[in-house]
């Protein structure tokens, strides 16, 4: 079993440190929800981990099973398991869907060996099913004129056709509808699993609702700063976050 561990990471952009000396801890098999009034920097944890040239590690590590990501590309992480879909998927006009997915399928596969087209389709088909995403899309461009919920549940075919070892999945329920938020819900329901550790960013408790974490952890102004169970994401829908501005401690489960 793979585990991912954050030991005091510090992370500036031009020279604003945006997270500071977090730590955190995921293995596979787990669902962590990481939840946080805007600003927090949840968003920039995700694309750190995911190796966004962008932002700058101060201090502090990204542990892989005790070895240290921080020197690799964001493809060699990709290849090495993570996974993460973006708070707002990027369009790729020019190349469809499917080109898109049988490249990053390809990609991952050791040097010589080719992708087989018709087991390519039937996975393909068979992800798309299980997200109500009509096959129509297998020849759009990636993420090209989307509504907000079609480019989530892309984010989600994606993630169930690459099937990596942890998947960062920052607001997926930001821009959904009920409905969109229940396909994509039971979409990664269905992908949970011993081989699958998850973190689920979000504003919101709605999400979790529909997708039951393990964990819940609170992030505010760049750190962790409190963990629980699940039941700590529904104190927090109940007070909301300003308890955090004061410094009042949020109450303890009943
Ligand atoms: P969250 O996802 O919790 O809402 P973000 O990680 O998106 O928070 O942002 C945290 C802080 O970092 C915000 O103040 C934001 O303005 C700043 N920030 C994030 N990315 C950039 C960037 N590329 N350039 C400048 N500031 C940024
Ligand atoms: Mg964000």
């Amino acid at each position: 079993m793979s585990s991912i561990a954050i030991q005091d990471l510090s992370v500036s952009i031009q020279n604003q440190e945006i997270i500071r000396g977090l730590d955190l801890e995921f293995s596979q098999g787990e669902v962590h929800a990481i939840m946080g009034p805007n600003g927090s920097g949840k968003s920039t944890l995700a694309k750190v981990i995911a190796g966004h040239p962008d932002y700058e590690v101060t201090g502090g590590d990204i542990f892989l099973d005790g070895e240290s990501i921080l020197g690799l590309e964001p493809d060699e992480r990709a290849r090495r398991g993570l996974f993460l879909a973006f708070q707002y998927p990027m369009e790729i006009p020019g190349v469809s869907n499917a080109n898109f997915l049988r490249a990053a399928l390809q990609a991952r596969l050791p040097e010589g060996e080719e992708l087989e087209a018709t087991e390519f389709y039937q996975r393909l088909y068979e992800k798309m099913d299980l997200l109500e995403i009509p096959r129509q899309f297998t020849a759009r461009a990636v993420n090209e004129g989307f509504s907000g919920g079609e480019k989530k549940r892309n984010e989600i075919l994606q993630l169930a056709m690459l099937e990596p070892a942890f998947a960062i999945l920052d607001e997926t329920d930001s821009g959904l509808d009920i409905d969109a938020l229940k396909i994509v819900a039971k979409g990664v329901n269905t992908l949970r699993g011993p081989g699958l550790g998850i973190v689920l960013i979000t504003h919101y408790q709605r999400l979790l609702n529909h997708i039951v974490p393990d964990y819940v952890h609170v992030m505010f102004e760049g750190k962790i700063v409190r963990s629980g169970g699940k039941e700590l994401a529904l104190e927090l829908e109940a007070k909301g976050y300003d308890w955090l501005k004061t410094g009042e401690p949020v109450p303890a489960s009943a």
